[in-house]
């Protein structure tokens, strides 16, 4: 398959676009600032798809509330027999959006977010290749029961791990890569559904992320709990470690049953309990998750303690 459902193209199925903002719907201001301006209709003209103009934001400017935005806007697609949808979303924050939407979707119908790394109004704007790429993959019968899917630069990636490594560069983000898309969509179906539950976010508690840096001390953590989260990912160093004070403060609010989950500010690091304060940390009642950067890390503990699920056990199969 080419260049699917083209305005000339007869339609294989309906598919829907729902737009939120971000690069892929830009254009560069007299300040030389990039901003949200173009419609759904405008980025979508040449293909025969329905739209949802849903917001037209800078992602940074999200909240865990738009979530059930799009998650609605989803399944009025889906009601209205879309048989994909594709979610155009900003990059900066497309990990976490991407992350929550398979976490709470069990439905069977192709969900795509894409974006870009180039302004809509730049001469080499990556946005309409990438939009023309994932709605070939929406309406790949291959994407079907796959939950959600991102696809970027002409790859298919999984959101449960990937990241946003690239301000400029145009792949964008690393992650499990779950297919291509180039002459044709050819999705390998390896990827993983985390699906916790058919949650809204408004019940997801609040849970922070806290660095761990050399000479850190509890005063963030401290702070965080005293402003309500009930669980806090901390940044830690290398394979989760952190320094006595933090260890500290982490002893003292886990005794108060706040959960501490244990991630890292190194890429692609893994964590683990393999020297000493790392071993303080789970001594002190943290939970290490091993492969997990602190964004999708605390997007997780949202999901599982609003699905009211054993933290532990989703880290464990998740995390
Ligand atoms: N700041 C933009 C956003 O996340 C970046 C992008 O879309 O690539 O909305």
């Amino acid at each position: 398959m080419g260049v699917p459902h083209m305005r000339d193209d007869p339609l294989m199925g309906r598919l829907t676009v729902i737009t939120t903002g971000g690069t892929i719907s830009t254009s560069t201001g007299a300040d030389g600032v990039r901003r949200p301006t173009h419609s759904g209709a405008q980025l979508t003209s040449s293909f025969d798809v329905d739209v949802i103009d849903l917001m037209a934001l800078d992602s940074s400017q999200l909240t865990p509330a738009d979530w059930d935005r799009i998650r609605a806007a989803m399944w009025a697609a889906i009601d209205d027999d879309a048989e994909g949808v594709v979610v155009l979303h900003g990059t900066d924050t497309m990990e976490e959006s991407a992350l929550w939407l398979d976490l709470t979707y069990a439905g069977n119908v192709p969900v795509v977010l894409t974006g870009a790394m180039r302004s809509a109004d730049a001469p080499d704007a990556d946005g309409p290749a990438n939009l023309r790429d994932a709605l070939a993959v929406a309406a790949s019968p291959d994407a079907r029961d796959l939950g959600v899917l991102v696809s970027f630069a002409g790859r298919g990636v999984q959101p449960l791990g990937m990241r946003k490594v690239a301000t400029d560069d145009l792949s964008g983000f690393v992650g499990k890569l779950v297919g291509t898309v180039d002459a044709g969509v050819r999705l390998t179906r390896t990827k993983t559904r985390p699906y916790l539950g058919d949650v809204s976010a408004a019940v997801a508690p609040r849970v922070d992320i806290v660095a761990a840096y050399l000479g850190s001390d509890a005063v963030a953590l401290d702070a965080c709990i005293a402003a309500g989260a009930r669980a806090v990912v901390l940044e830690a160093l290398g394979s989760g470690n952190a320094g006595a004070a933090v260890v500290d403060g982490v002893r003292r609010h886990c005794r108060d049953g706040v959960t501490v989950a244990v991630s890292t500010r190194v890429p692609g690091g893994r964590v683990g309990a393999s020297y000493g304060p790392g071993h303080d940390l789970v001594e002190a009642g943290a939970v290490m998750v091993p492969r997990l950067a602190p964004p999708q890390a605390r997007v997780l503990l949202m999901a599982a303690l609003a699905a009211q699920l054993p933290v532990a056990e989703v880290i464990d199969r998740w995390g």
